[in-house]
């Protein structure tokens, strides 16, 4: 990967953010069968090519910074604990940041914004909130390896580190997490050993099948992996720029729109994928990305009437 140095920040700071490929040939780690198929073989294929810049990675620092800060071993405790399972011909790689095998605990350490936080407690189309569905899957791989290499998993807590956090927001809003820490934990089900199994399985076959085939061939990632914001149904009225209300249903901007009568009508706003616009480093070799530019924004500033 091409690392540019827009601000000419100092040398160390540069080699810190450095990246190396994340897995070696024929191993497949938890981190990466989370993501999207499509986004880890172009990554891999395109490695070379691909360009970041110094100032967008100096979160990778603080990262590595807090890992290396937490490696402090517990009588029971071991950290960074390197867990390998063969999986058909690849090997599934997992190391934890902290395991506790007295108790079988995983321990994982985010750094990561009160974004994630809030966004986690926002209910999907299914009325339950997201939650954090990669730190479950990532967990649950862990447990899976721990399970394979014959040690007990019972338990995965994840402690995220909230870098933006404000004191000030937290006593302004009761709906702002109150503490800069947040702790997310879920106990380990043979049904979710399960279920994290046969995911393993799929994601590994996908791996195989579509390494060999051509880049526009291999299909795009999953809603989910490429963090598919909602579509929003917009009531317009004609003659009017913004959007009178935004509904997060068809059913319900329709009701509006006939309850409003004449001359209203309804725009529907595709959601974008926030992984492919800002976040995927191979976007540019993603014929996805390239042909789903010109998604209408959800964030454009509607100055929509809150009275409507
Ligand atoms: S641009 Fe989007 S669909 Fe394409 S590889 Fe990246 S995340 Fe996947």
């Amino acid at each position: 990967m091409k690392i540019t140095n827009k601000l000419n920040l100092p040398y160390g700071l540069v080699k810190a953010v450095s990246p190396e490929p994340h897995n070696k040939t024929g191993e497949i780690s938890a981190t990466t069968l989370i993501q999207g198929t499509k986004h880890v073989i172009l990554t891999q294929r395109h490695w070379d090519e691909l360009e970041d810049d110094v100032s967008e990675r100096i979160w990778a620092v603080f990262g590595t910074a807090v890992h290396a800060l937490l490696e402090t071993e517990g009588e029971n405790d071991f950290t960074e604990i390197e867990l390998k399972q063969k999986v058909s011909n690849i090997t599934v790689t997992g190391r934890l940041d902290n395991y506790d095998m007295a108790t079988g605990t995983i321990c994982d350490y985010k750094n990561t914004s009160v974004y994630k936080i809030k966004a986690s407690w926002q209910k999907g189309s299914d009325g339950k909130p997201y939650g954090f569905p990669e730190w479950q899957m990532q967990g649950l791989i862990y447990a899976w390896l721990l399970q394979k290499n014959g040690l007990p998993a019972t338990k995965c807590r994840f402690i995220a580190l909230l870098k933006d956090h404000s004191k000030t927001e937290a006593e302004r809003d009761h709906l702002y997490p109150q503490s800069p820490v947040f702790v997310y934990e879920f106990n380990v089900t043979k049904e979710a050993l399960d279920d994290i199994e046969s995911f393993i399985r799929r994601k590994v076959f996908q791996y195989e099948v579509y390494s060999s085939t051509e880049d526009n061939l291999i299909p795009e990632c999953s809603a989910e992996e490429r963090w598919q914001k909602k579509d929003v149904y917009a009531v317009k009225k004609e003659g009017r720029k913004s959007a009178v209300k935004l509904f997060d249903t068809k059913e319900e901007a329709d009701e509006k729109i006939a309850e409003l009568g004449k001359g209203y009508y309804l725009e529907v706003r595709k959601g974008e994928s926030m992984k492919c616009k800002n976040y995927c480093l191979c976007s540019a070799f993603c014929n996805f990305c390239q042909e789903n530019q010109n998604l209408v924004s959800n964030e454009d500033a509607d100055n929509v009437s809150k009275a409507a």
